[in-house]
């Protein structure tokens, strides 16, 4: 091949990447036209656009005043579900006429009574924000899902689970602060075994219309020990151990601890819920 070939030759294919690269630098260079009719409008920000601060301030309607902490150190509005010696707004799940007869401790908290059956809030709920707070036995027994096993059920159906999970796996759908077979935790926060873990839960119930047939999914969002673990997810059903979640109509509902019928040995304290509707 002639030096004169090789020469244009390669003036070519320099010509060609030159080509190439000016094309896709004109292409980033196209202004996007935006169409403002388009994506979420909201009615409130929309029409003619205010020219003085105060046409977008209002005054109306006022939020309740809600003190952190008031004299029984949970927030003012809060119906405090356990605080201090008494299971008295707890009853038998298997026999509602009977109180919760889990062991009341000294310390201001109560534990699983082993095989004596779930335990539910006299009260029943639907939206809720609920602080609880909960621990594992420091004598380790059992492992995977019968170390620890506890869980906490929204509305009686759906299911936060409690689990001792330090140095003990299970499957990931069902460890600590998952919603049980739905959810994983974004992250596994737990304390020390031992130590007090607590949930913090914004919970918003299902919603189904006259035949019964679900119209809105309940959502869950778990903070655990102050970290996020479940970011508004959506329930998709009850939480059952064996098969597919189901949707059975309800209204609102106790909220029920398990017990898992192999001495678990969890106790809990410090429960209150504030209603949110
Ligand atoms: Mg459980």
């Amino acid at each position: 091949m002639s030096s004169y070939k090789i020469s244009t030759m390669k003036y070519f294919y320099l010509a060609t990447i030159l080509v190439v690269f000016s094309c896709k630098d004109a292409s980033k260079e196209i202004p996007v036209e935006k169409d403002m009719n388009e994506g979420i409008v909201y009615e409130e920000y929309s029409g003619v656009e205010p020219t003085k601060p105060e046409e977008t301030e209002f005054y109306q309607p006022i939020p309740p005043t809600v003190q952190p902490k008031d004299s029984r150190g949970v927030p003012s509005d809060a119906i405090i579900l356990f605080d201090k010696d008494s299971l008295v707004n707890w009853v038998s799940v298997a026999d509602e006429n009977k109180m919760a007869d889990w062991i009341v401790n000294a310390d201001s908290s109560f534990t699983v009574k082993d095989k004596s059956g779930d335990i539910r809030t006299k009260g029943e709920f639907g939206d809720i924000q609920l602080h609880i707070e909960w621990k594992s036995p420091v004598e380790i027994g059992g492992d995977g899902q019968h170390r620890a096993n506890s869980g906490i059920f929204l509305q009686g159906r759906y299911e936060v689970q409690v689990l001792d999970n330090n140095d003990n796996d299970t499957y990931v759908n069902g460890q600590v602060a998952s919603i049980y077979k739905q959810h994983i935790p974004l992250a596994k926060a737990s304390v020390p075994t031992g130590e007090w873990n607590t949930y913090d839960i914004i919970y918003h119930a299902p919603e189904f219309d006259k035949r019964g047939n679900k119209t809105k999914s309940g959502t869950m969002t778990v903070i655990h020990n102050g970290i996020l673990v479940q970011d508004n997810v959506e329930i998709k059903g009850t939480t059952p151990y064996i098969g597919w979640p189901k949707n059975e109509p309800h209204g609102k509902a106790p909220i029920i601890l398990q017990d898992h019928g192999d001495n678990s040995r969890v106790s809990y304290r410090n429960i209150w819920v504030r209603e949110l509707i």
